[in-house]
């Protein structure tokens, strides 16, 4: 068993998409990235890498790199899945939250949940993702930004049925 860590963080700006878990969320700010700059996905692909001790997402996708502009994140994650899958682990259950003021994310959870499960070719009950905002307090609370974190569990060889 392995255990992996993930903490991501985008500014809030104008005139750019708010997707998070790869749903693109009706909101008057978005978030800043040279990707989609999708926070949660961001945060669940460090704690895979991490898990497995091969760094962070910015060293296998730099932002320097012109390809991964704009580019949808949850087809980075399928990438780090593969990785996941190549050094004989699986993926045993994700936990992750999303710390966000606004906007309400829940009627958005069912989905992001489902992208990921898809993604990462996954059954159900392995994915989590939840939601909390911090109170009115600090970056998130004044809405300068959304931070994600998120725990990952891998086991050798087989799925943990
Ligand atoms: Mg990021």
């Amino acid at each position: 068993m392995r255990i992996g860590t993930g903490y991501d963080v985008h500014r809030l700006v104008e005139n750019r998409p708010l997707i998070l878990g790869g749903v693109k969320i009706e909101h008057p700010l978005g978030l800043l990235g040279h990707s989609d700059a999708d926070v949660l996905i961001h945060a669940i692909m460090d704690a895979l890498l991490g898990a497995l001790a091969l760094g962070d997402i910015g060293k296998h996708f730099p932002d320097t790199e012109k390809a991964y502009k704009d580019c949808d994140s949850l087809l980075l994650l399928k990438k780090v899945g593969e990785l996941v899958n190549e050094k004989n682990y699986v993926i045993n259950n994700i936990d992750s939250t999303i710390i966000a003021q606004e906007p309400k994310l829940e009627p958005h959870m069912k989905v992001m949940v489902e992208n990921i499960e898809r993604t990462l070719n996954l059954s159900e009950n392995r994915v989590s993702v939840k939601a909390t905002t911090e109170e009115g307090l600090g970056f998130t609370g004044s809405q300068q930004g959304i931070a994600a974190n998120a725990v990952v569990s891998l086991v050798k060889g087989e799925l943990i049925k």
